[in-house]
Parts: C-alpha cells; structure tokens; sequence
C-alpha cells in the first residue's frame, strides 16, 4: 500500500494523521474518539474472559494486543512468536502462544474451543461491527458537511 502514502483521496478523513485509511488504521491506530471508545469495550471484555479463564492466556493477549492511549498497539510478546502482531488479533487469527498459554495451564481442550468460538463472534459484534457503524456515520456526517472544502 506504500504507493497510496501520497494520494490524499486515499487518506484517512476522520482524523489529521495524514494516515492512508487501510483496515488496519481504522480498526487499530485512527485516534477518533468515537473508535476509541469501542476499542477500549471490546478489549475489556476480552481481556476479562480470558483473566477468568487462564491467567498464562490474558499474558498471551496482552503480549500480542496492548490498549494504548485508545489504540491497539502490538504488546511485547510479539517479537516471541515472530509475526503476531496487534492487528493479526483482531483480524481473527489466533496466535499459536495463546494456545500455548492453555496448554500449559491445563485449559480443557472443549473449554478452549467455547473460547475461541466466543471471542470470534466478540470481534464481529464487539469490534468490528460498531467500528464500522461509527465509520458510517462520520463518513455521512462529513459528507453532509459538505466535506470537500
Ligand atoms: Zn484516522
């Protein structure tokens, strides 16, 4: 996507950062308030169902997703198990150290399962979904602003 770093059409509106809104801008690092606010509920509510499941899997989370200032940043652990990063997570993929982390906690293999079914459908309703809905609606507002001034 390099070749899009100068279009400005291509660059995010919602916010100043003269970033080129990819997938990966909005959902991760777009400081808007209003995504802000969805990621901190989303990850509060993975981090806390993972705390009540595995502590070694809530590591794992933190260690590929950190919350910072209202952005998903890549956590330390990242370099570990080389490309997981922050948006891998939230893209649906599941990296190999989470279930590493329930192996060794002796995490229920069905248990795991009910999991990663539920933090799935968590991404989509919790994350993705209203990310979305937010996006829309700025996008109208801007657009009923008369927005190309
Ligand atoms: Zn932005």
């Amino acid at each position: 996507m390099g070749h899009l770093k100068g279009a400005k059409e291509a660059w995010c509106k919602i916010c100043t950062g003269s970033a080129v809104e990819d997938a990966r801008h909005y959902m991760c690092q777009c400081p808007n308030d209003l995504y802000v606010q969805v990621r901190k509920k989303w990850y509060k509510k993975a981090s806390d169902r993972m705390k009540n499941m595995s502590m070694k899997l809530r590591e794992a989370f933190i260690g590929t997703v950190e919350l910072k200032h209202g952005m998903l940043a890549d956590g330390d652990g990242q370099g570990v198990d080389g490309l997981m990063t922050a948006w891998d997570a939230t893209s649906g993929r599941i990296p190999i150290l989470w279930s590493k982390a329930v192996a060794e906690d002796g995490i229920d293999d069905d248990d795991y399962k009910t999991f990663l079914r539920w933090y799935g459908e968590r991404l989509h309703k919790e994350l993705w979904q209203p990310m979305w809905v937010e996006r829309s609606r700025e996008m109208a507002k801007m657009m009923k602003d008369g927005g190309n001034s």
